[in-house]
């Protein structure tokens, strides 16, 4: 479906604050880099919903027929515990606390972030790097870098000059801040550090003895900088200049920051023409975050079993639930507000599922195709996902007065109806249709409130022996019952 000639995508690009007509560098091809999770522990649901943005937005540039290749790159060394490079290896330190290999480490939690991303109906990257597969390819940039004068090496280790790019190129132009104020701000390291100054980055640090994730080089043993990781994986796949730059509002400074000038400095160009970033996830009016524990664990959220909701909720709930709000807006996890998700969701789904059972009329009551221009343009209005929510439901509103018989569509309309709405809600949404994903979930919970009732019974008969069985049975197979004051609730671990 050649759609895009058609289709006039805005974006919103973060190096210049404004909303900007989408033109690729290749008719036709998009280039879309977004920056991966760091391995080192379970994925929490903000980490997902940054990611589910760049998901929506990978489909819905593909529905438009544009040739997409999608690099998300996997960071599994180098990601330091502080940005002033100091502190360890985040893999490194999770290796030598939990007394494993760094690799083990890598491929538990990417084989766990890569079960989260199937469970929520991801699609997979075109290209998913690791920082470990391309070290030659960052030595060579730093090489490059060196030969033009904006790195320095001291004692085995390699840093990024800032004060010498900064004379002649822009550092900060991404996040707003001028090296000046950046000196005020920092503080000096105590002597510890190798740099010329605090805000030199490293490119290359150099591995102490004890360290195990090390790779030769021509400055000694050492491992490279988080920042240039991305530079080399991206460019290598997408090219000098590319179209697409995603990650979450976070990263913005140091890290995309540095990218910028990590490629200025090696390749003498920008390296993205579109910078996009994702706001973030609060948990109950606070950003959810690994560093403060403030999160929440997909399988928690799904299985019901954590302190803060009041159930479990399926991933398609979750997913509907994120795509409510734009993705440059803060959204806040709440108990409310995914209740709320869960009906505005439930009554999309048992409209999509009458669709079928509609029948055409001779002439349309309904201005279809201004409906369908109204789905695209919220979506090229930089991905403006809330708003093609509020479109689907005024498509709920037609098809039950179509179904009341007080609205009718013609054949064609009837048509477009079902495909469009099929084509937002599934395809680029990615929501799954409840009477295909959640019909067991909704029969477990089915069963589950039989046997409650029959405990209950069991137990106004004063029969305890059957009461505590079935509570331990359930148990036994991984379902806890709960008693409250409002009654029996469940929850499977
Ligand atoms: P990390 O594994 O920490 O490098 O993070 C992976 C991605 O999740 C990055 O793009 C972060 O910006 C993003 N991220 C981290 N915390 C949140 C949050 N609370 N809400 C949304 N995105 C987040
Ligand atoms: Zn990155």
């Amino acid at each position: 479906m050649q759609l895009f000639k058609d289709q006039h995508i805005s974006i919103y690009n973060s190096l210049t604050g404004k909303k900007e007509l989408f033109k690729p560098i290749n008719d036709g091809h998009v280039g879309m880099y977004v920056c991966g999770p760091t391995v080192y522990s379970n994925v929490h649901l903000g980490n997902v919903r940054t990611f589910m943005s760049f998901d929506m937005i990978f489909r819905y540039l593909k529905h438009l027929g544009y040739k997409v290749r999608y690099v998300r790159n996997i960071t599994d060394a180098g990601h330091l515990e502080n940005d002033a490079d100091a502190g360890e290896d985040k893999i490194t330190k999770k290796a030598r606390l939990e007394q494993i290999e760094p690799m083990e480490v890598v491929q538990r939690y990417t084989v766990d972030f890569h079960n989260i991303l199937n469970t929520f109906n991801f699609l997979p990257p075109s290209i998913e790097p690791t920082a470990t597969g391309h070290i030659i390819e960052q030595i060579e940039l730093i090489k490059n870098i060196i030969d033009n004068g904006f790195a320095y090496e001291v004692n085995g280790s390699v840093y990024f000059d800032v004060h010498k790019f900064n004379e002649s190129h822009e550092y900060g132009k991404l996040s707003k801040r001028k090296l000046e104020d950046l000196i005020h701000n920092t503080r000096e390291l105590d002597g510890q550090s190798d740099k010329k100054n605090p805000q030199d980055f490293a490119l290359w640090k150099k591995a102490e003895p004890q360290h195990i994730m090390r790779w030769p080089s021509p400055w000694g043993d050492g491992f490279p900088g988080w920042h240039l990781e991305c530079t080399a994986m991206s460019t290598k796949y997408l090219g000098d200049r590319f179209d697409i730059h995603g990650g979450g509002m976070d990263l913005k400074f140091p890290h995309h920051e540095c990218e910028i000038a990590q490629n200025e400095a090696a390749k003498g160009e920008t390296p993205v023409n579109y910078w996009m970033h994702a706001n973030m996830l609060e948990l109950n009016g606070q950003r959810m975050s690994k560093t403060t524990g403030n999160t929440v664990n997909p399988d928690e959220l799904l299985s019901g079993n954590n302190k803060f909701f009041s159930k479990a909720f399926a991933p398609s709930v979750i997913r509907f639930f994120i795509a409510q709000a734009h993705y440059r807006s803060v959204l806040d996890l709440t108990d409310d507000g995914l209740l709320a998700s869960e009906k505005g969701f439930l009554r999309l789904m048992e409209a999509i599922n009458l669709l079928d059972g509609l029948t055409a009329s001779s002439a349309s009551t309904i201005d279809l195709n201004a409906w369908k221009k109204a789905c695209y343009d919220a979506m090229n209005d930089d991905f403006n996902s809330p708003i093609l929510i509020a479109h689907l439901f005024e498509a709920v509103k037609f098809i039950n007065q179509i179904k009341d018989g007080k609205a009718t569509l013609t054949e064609n309309d009837l048509k477009t109806l079902k495909d469009t709405i099929n084509i937002f809600t599934f395809d680029v949404l990615g929501l799954e249709n409840v009477s295909k994903t959640n019909s067991g979930t909704d029969k477990l919970s089915a069963a589950v409130d039989i046997l409650i009732q029959l405990r209950q019974e069991a137990r106004a008969n004063k029969d305890f022996a059957l009461s505590d069985k079935i509570r331990d049975e359930l148990a036994n197979s991984g379902i806890q019952l709960k008693d409250g004051k409002d009654g029996t609730t469940f929850s499977v671990n």
